[in-house]
């Protein structure tokens, strides 16, 4: 029923108890995590995860504030030729602490862009303080799409996505009253256009007590309930729009 289209479940925050963390998103009704692969390292990780977890689908790529080796890029290509992935991801650009390393991550983000491009798979995006940058090499190397995961620009950049085959990740960071800019997009964008997402164990919703801010991929529908909120329609239309969409751009069995 549910799409959590960003989910680090192989993460080190759920060593303890992963499986209690996978039953209960699975009796909210999350039947399906996009598991998005960040480092060389990480592939097999996530792949052991996938193997494990029935509904958990890998997206093989290197995230950008991870510093990768020179044969990190041979190895998604390996990953991606040995376990055909949903998505390449997640890939991007990170500016958010001025990283000294921009040129490294533009050339690792231009080569998997170029990989999407050449297995014509969606990407899964992650952008900080970069989006209008990060828009520049989607148009110069067009991929077939895919999400701009906790999408967080302006209306304009929104479109420019969804011009480009995207759709927009939303997830805990609207939940906040203070997110009012953010709010005001999950309002107004098109329906068609958004996909739910936690990004456990990070972005933890505003809900969650101080003391326990791990997020985890069950709070997809409290999330979805708030969005219904905001848009003034059923959680039951959230549903149905947000894992057709996911569905659509993943290209996902329904
Ligand atoms: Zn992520």
């Amino acid at each position: 029923m549910w799409i959590d289209t960003h989910s680090h479940l192989d993460a080190a925050e759920f060593a303890l108890d992963r499986a209690a963390v996978y039953a209960r998103a699975r009796a909210a009704g999350v039947t399906t995590q996009i598991i998005p692969a960040v480092s060389h390292p990480n592939m097999a990780a996530v792949a052991d995860l996938c193997r494990q977890f029935p509904g958990c689908l890998p997206a093989w790529g290197l995230h950008p504030i991870y510093t990768h080796l020179p044969d990190a890029i041979a190895a998604v290509r390996a990953q991606i030729e040995n376990w055909r992935p949903v998505a390449v991801g997640e890939i991007g650009l990170d500016l958010f602490a001025g990283h000294p390393d921009f040129t490294a991550q533009e050339q690792v983000f231009v080569a998997q862009l170029e990989l999407a491009r050449e297995y014509q798979l969606p990407v899964i995006l992650h952008s900080r303080r970069a989006v209008d940058l990060c828009l520049k090499h989607l148009r110069r190397i067009s991929v077939p799409g895919g999400i701009a995961h906790a999408f967080s620009g302006s209306a304009q950049q929104a479109q420019a996505f969804i011009d480009l085959g995207f759709k927009l990740g939303f997830g805990g960071a609207f939940t906040y009253p203070r997110a009012t800019r953010l709010r005001q997009l999950a309002k107004d964008l098109p329906l068609a256009a958004l996909v739910l997402e936690t990004d456990s164990p990070d972005i933890p919703p505003a809900w969650l007590p101080l003391d326990q801010r791990r997020n985890e991929p069950g709070e997809l529908p409290h999330i979805a309930a708030e969005l219904a909120r905001l848009r003034g329609v059923d959680t039951a239309t959230i549903a149905a729009a947000t894992s057709a969409n996911a569905r659509a751009v993943l290209r996902l069995e329904s």
